[in-house]
Parts: structure tokens; sequence; C-alpha cells
């Protein structure tokens, strides 16, 4: 299957039209209701398709929240097999992680419901999923993400906060002024912001990661700069309240000078109950010992975190996403369908 799904060419943010036509006639027969998503001029497709429970139980539903895309770029190309390996694009990302969902799935009765999600637009918006959440309808569920982590999974996730802040200044001619050049340029304006930026990474301590990622401003030299725009991300530790962290920012730019401040992404964390996660390692560790951390980079986990726990884990090995050449072992892809027949039969 993971074979079959690397030869349909699905790279973000192309039409995904033939790889939804596969997963569909996939589960012909099954609740499958689909979200069209609007993405500039062209119509995506996502997927929910609900695989009732045999037994009619009352347990938590499990969700698989997969993505069919893969990176734009050039690196498309048919699958290959070698003795251990499955080479092409999405091998590990996540086609792999998708087929051994899709064979557990196809090949067990469950007493729970499982829903499996596709989504269109993971690699370039994640807006796909936003549509999907919405329409759940569920109160409560376990979701696994099964992405390329290694062996690994992730029991918790940074979040991310990325802006844009614009300085403004008066534009004249360098030479007249010097007094009015100080009081003016918006250039010196945006440096007094990133160090002020850099002090504040040095005192809170659940900031993890913070990086200044794009200056433009100014004409040349003996013109003082009336604007200079800035974007900026910040990266907080699992559990950090993003409330007080936004509105302290905010304060802090506004205060050094910042006139236009436009928020440009709000990525929540999430982090999980250890009763969570001591069932699933528990479960996990029947196949091989599992190691948790947490997810630096933000996912679409925490799209989903509002219901229940979040894992992220799948087959694929991390180091070989967005790569030329990505492969994926075919032992894990076998391994990954038995590990989550059994996530979702004792979870
Ligand atoms: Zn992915």
């Amino acid at each position: 299957m993971t074979e079959e799904l690397v030869n349909i060419k699905s790279d973000s943010p192309q039409t995904n039209e033939k790889i939804i036509e596969y997963i569909t006639q996939l589960f012909r027969g099954f609740d499958i209701k689909e979200i069209p998503q609007k993405k500039g001029n062209l119509y995506v497709r996502n997927l929910i398709i609900k695989v009732k429970s045999v037994l009619g139980s009352s347990k938590t539903p499990i969700l698989f929240a997969m993505h069919l895309d893969t990176v734009p770029g050039q690196w498309f190309s048919k699958a290959e097999l070698d003795d251990t390996r499955l080479i092409g694009l999405g091998a590990s990302d996540m086609k792999g992680g998708i087929a051994s969902v899709c064979s557990a799935v196809l090949s067990h009765d469950f007493d729970r419901d499982v829903y499996l999600l596709f989504s269109a637009d993971e690699e370039t918006s994640g807006n796909g999923s936003k549509l999907i959440r919405r329409q759940l309808g569920l109160k409560k569920a376990i979701t696994i993400l099964p992405e390329p982590t290694s062996r690994k999974a992730y029991n918790a996730q940074n979040s991310c906060i990325s802006y844009e802040v614009t300085t403004k200044g008066g534009m004249q001619h360098a030479s007249i002024d010097p007094e009015f050049n100080e009081k003016n340029n918006a250039i010196f304006k945006m440096i007094g912001i990133c160090n002020m930026l850099s002090k504040y990474k040095n005192k809170d301590n659940n900031l993890v990661n913070q990086n200044i990622g794009f200056i433009s401003g100014g004409n040349t030299a003996n013109i003082v700069p009336g604007e200079c725009t800035m974007k900026f991300e910040q990266r907080f530790r699992p559990g950090t309240p993003l409330k007080n962290k936004l509105h302290y920012v905010k304060k802090e730019l506004i205060a050094n000078g910042a006139k236009n401040i436009k928020l440009r992404f709000i990525g929540k964390d999430f982090k999980n109950k250890s009763e969570d996660n001591n069932k699933f390692k528990r479960i996990v560790s029947d196949f091989f010992p599992l190691e948790f951390a947490t997810y630096k980079a933000w996912s679409e986990a925490s799209i989903f975190s509002d219901m229940g726990p979040c894992f992220i884990f799948g087959p694929g090995i991390l180091e070989q996403a967005h790569r030329k050449k990505e492969y994926i072992n075919i032992k894990d892809l076998i391994s990954f369908e038995k590990i989550y027949v059994e996530l979702i039969n004792k979870l």
C-alpha cells in the first residue's frame, strides 16, 4: 500500500484528487465525509472516515490525524524497493504511516470507533485539520499522528507564536539635522526592539527558542529610514500560558516604539497527563522500549488536544522527511501495523 501511495504524486499545495480517490476506494462502504477546501484558485479535499465499533462500545474514540500531501519540490519519483527499504517522496512523511494505519484498520474489528482524518495541506497551511476539527463533533478522543518519529513518541509540544512588527521614522536627507536622525531613524528603533527581545530570551525560562527571521527597511545610506519591518517567532515550553506572554511581549514592543504589530501565527502547545503517557508506553513496550520526547516544532496535534491525549508516533524516520530519496524501513511498516492494532485495542 505504501508503494501505491508513494506512486500517486501529491505535492502540496497541488490538487489532491488522485490520492483522495485512492483512499475513498480503499474505504468503500464506510462512513466517509468529505470537506472541500478552497486554496487559492483550486479546491482540495479533506476526508473524515468513521470506522464504527463492531461491538458498540463506549470507549473513547481514537483519531488518526494524517496528511496526504508531500512537500512541494522536485523530489517526486516512482517508488523503488530494495531488500529492506521502500524509497520515494513521502515514504517516511507520512505515506508509510498512513499505510500502516489503514492496513491495521481494514484487517481488524475493534470495540471502539476509529476516525481516520485525512488533511490536504499540512505541509503548507494546515487549514485542512482546522476544518476537520470543526466537523468532528466529538468531545473526547485520543489522537495519534503517524508522522515519522524514528521509534520515539512525542507526548508534548512547544507552542509557536510569530509576529510581524513595523517601526516608523521620518524620511529626510541624513545631512540636515543629526538630532532628527537620532530620534526618527526607523532602523535604530528596530535595533532597540531586537535588543529588548534578546534580553527577554535570557530572562524567560519558558521561552525555549526565539528567532528573528526577517528585517527590511530604509533606502540608502544618506536617507533617514522612514520604515522598518521585522518578523520574529517565539516557541514556549509546553504548559506555558500564552495569554500572559502575548500580553507582555506586545507591551514591550509598544514601549520600544513598535507602530504596527501583527500576529502572523499562534500555534498552541500540548502536554499529556502522565497516566495517559504510561498506558501508551506500556502497550508499545511489547514491541520495543519507547522513549518520549517533546516535539520542538509545531504540529497539528494541538488542534485536537483539547479532546484528550495526543501522540505523534509513526513508522517513518524523522531525518528522512523532506528530502530526495526519502525512504522507510519495510520491517517498521509491518511492526507499526501491529502496534496500531494493539493501541486501538488497549488504549
Ligand atoms: Zn508530515
